[in-house]
């Protein structure tokens, strides 16, 4: 199975909620609400990579070790398209 269509109960209206869920390339759910058109979706992309040192900053020592490594990994997908 890849993709799916059901509804549900909209979070602020409580009307009928239509829910679109794909597992294709990866998991995701997209909803919308036709009585007061809430909706939400699954949103792409790539941090950047000072978002990235921040986050392993706050897990980890900050050595220059880590930060290395860390661009490093970055760098190895450099090439790679995250808008999927
Ligand atoms: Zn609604």
């Amino acid at each position: 199975m890849s993709s799916n269509s059901y509804s549900g109960s909209c979070p602020v209206c409580q009307g009928s909620l239509n829910i679109n869920s794909d597992n294709r390339p990866f998991e995701r759910v997209d909803t919308n609400c036709m009585n007061c058109w809430f909706y939400s979706y699954t949103k792409t992309g790539r941090s950047t990579l000072e978002e990235v040192i921040d986050q392993k900053n706050e897990d980890l020592e900050d050595t220059f070790h880590d930060v290395a490594e860390t661009i490093t990994e970055y760098n190895r997908y450099s090439e790679t398209d995250f808008n999927i």
